[in-house]
């Protein structure tokens, strides 16, 4: 197993249709992530 540690990196900011505000992140070793935060909920999912 790599010891590897992924740095996420923002990569910027969107907004989806249905108007929740989505974050993607990337790492250097090619592994995204994204984070939806729910414009009608005030929470993120974990
Ligand atoms: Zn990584």
């Amino acid at each position: 197993m790599s010891e590897h540690v992924h740095v996420r990196v923002n990569q910027g900011l969107a907004v989806s249709e249905d108007g929740n505000l989505i974050e993607e992140y990337r790492c250097g070793c090619g592994a995204t992530w994204t984070r939806v935060h729910r414009a009608d909920e005030g929470h993120p999912e974990p």
